[in-house]
């Protein structure tokens, strides 16, 4: 178990927090500050037991350079509207110049300040020993934050560690807590969901799975590959040609381990990949030469979702279709409905299946929603994300 900030004595501390404050904006504001609003938990705990606080995050891409197009300044804005306190906003082309080494001196117990982009240095996504150990001068004690960058070695999230007692944050620590027992120690049946477009992408994921669950659904794009490793027909539905040896492996392997896995049994086809072309629904073995797949069919949600309803832990991740698209969110639509009314334990991996909870109004009826995309997959890989390795144990 990886220490927490409620583990140590933060009083009259100055602890820098690595958070994810990649927020979308559009014409310089903010669209949407869930990613802030995440944040605060853990920097208000901080601030009532005394510490100064400084924040620290990337935003966006701005490849190493300064690029006033990806300062945090509307971040340090809005922080400031949401912990009704004033953010010092420590404004450096350099994030960490004497200027802003001045301002961290002397912060006082329950002050915050914010540092410009982490990303405005070539040396944080390298992981310079340099960088981070300029941004660990600043503080006597880093917290990590940033479940979403936390699969990234980069200064602010793993090599600041070298130079300073390292915590999680609550953020991390909720991510810990749901991955982590969802996989390593799960209520059975453990049912895992996968879906979205390739196969390639998630193969180490399935792999990593097949070892743990009773069953797997999968839907998708990335069904089709499979269809091709069976030999049957998919029309123009996307495929993955490259992986189609590999999921006949991963075919063969569940059912070695005595793991269910189950291919949606009819698909939704389009004429075209758009909304309102001609749509037809097909059993899996029937599919016509000139239509692609889109969405799982009826009677494969009845049939998933008689699977999950009798799961006692469900993870998920990947859509069942192009759900996008209103003609072919169904599948999608219906699966996440299902998680919805289910006592299990549900952890919806980031990403795309997350932004499709989101967006059917569902999101509170989810026992965890991930906040990082690539870093909930590498956790599902069973890999160790390296900004939580870096963290003291209990
Ligand atoms: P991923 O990033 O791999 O999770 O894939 C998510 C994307 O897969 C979404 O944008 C979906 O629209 C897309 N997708 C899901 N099902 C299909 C399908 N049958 N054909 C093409 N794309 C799909």
């Amino acid at each position: 178990m990886k220490k927490t900030v409620k583990d140590i004595d933060v009083k009259g501390k100055k602890v820098i927090v690595r958070c994810d404050f990649n927020v979308p904006q559009k014409d310089g504001s903010i669209t949407d500050d869930t990613r802030i609003t995440a944040a605060l938990p853990t920097i208000k705990y901080l601030l009532s037991e005394g510490a100064a606080v400084i924040l620290m995050s990337h935003l966006g891409r701005p490849e190493g350079e300064a690029n006033m197009k990806y300062t945090l300044k509307p971040v340090a804005d809005r922080l400031e509207e949401l912990l009704k306190i004033p953010v010092i906003f420590a404004q450096s082309p350099q994030v960490v110049d004497e200027e802003v080494k001045k301002k961290a001196e002397s912060l006082k117990a329950g002050e915050v300040m914010l540092l410009e982009n982490v990303r405005f240095r070539k040396e944080e996504t390298k992981n310079g020993a340099d960088f981070a150990k300029e941004l660990a001068s600043l503080a006597d004690i880093f917290v990590n934050d940033a479940f979403g960058t936390a699969h990234r070695a980069h200064a602010s999230t793993a090599g600041i560690a070298d130079y300073l007692p390292a915590v999680s944050g609550f953020l991390i620590e909720k991510e810990v807590k749901f991955l982590g027992s969802a996989v390593e120690n799960p209520e059975r049946p453990f049912v895992a969901i996968m879906g979205g477009a390739k196969v390639g992408d998630k193969i180490s994921v399935i792999r990593n799975l097949l070892k743990k669950v009773d069953t797997l659904i999968i839907g998708g794009g990335m069904a089709y590959t499979f269809y091709k490793a069976l030999g049957y027909e998919i029309g123009t539905s996307i495929l993955d040609a490259d992986s189609v040896d590999v999921a006949k492996d991963l075919l063969e392997t569940a059912k070695s381990l005595g793991v269910k896995m189950m291919l949606p049994v009819d698909v939704v086809c389009g004429r075209e990949f758009k909304n309102d072309t001609e749509t037809a629904v097909f059993s899996c073995d029937n599919m016509p030469g000139d239509m692609m797949g889109l969405d799982i069919g009826p009677e494969t949600i009845e049939l998933y979702k008689k699977e999950i309803a009798s799961a006692k832990t469900v993870v998920w991740n990947g859509p069942m279709g192009v759900f996008e698209m209103e003609t072919f969110a169904k599948g999608t639509l219906e699966i996440a409905k299902a998680l919805s009314r289910t006592d299990a334990i549900t952890v919806i991996g980031g990403g795309d299946s997350a932004a499709a909870v989101e967006q059917f109004g569902l999101a509170d009826k989810m026992t965890h929603i991930s906040t990082g995309g690539g870093a909930s997959l590498e956790f599902l890989e069973g890999k160790e994300l390296p900004g939580i390795a870096v963290l003291e144990e209990k």
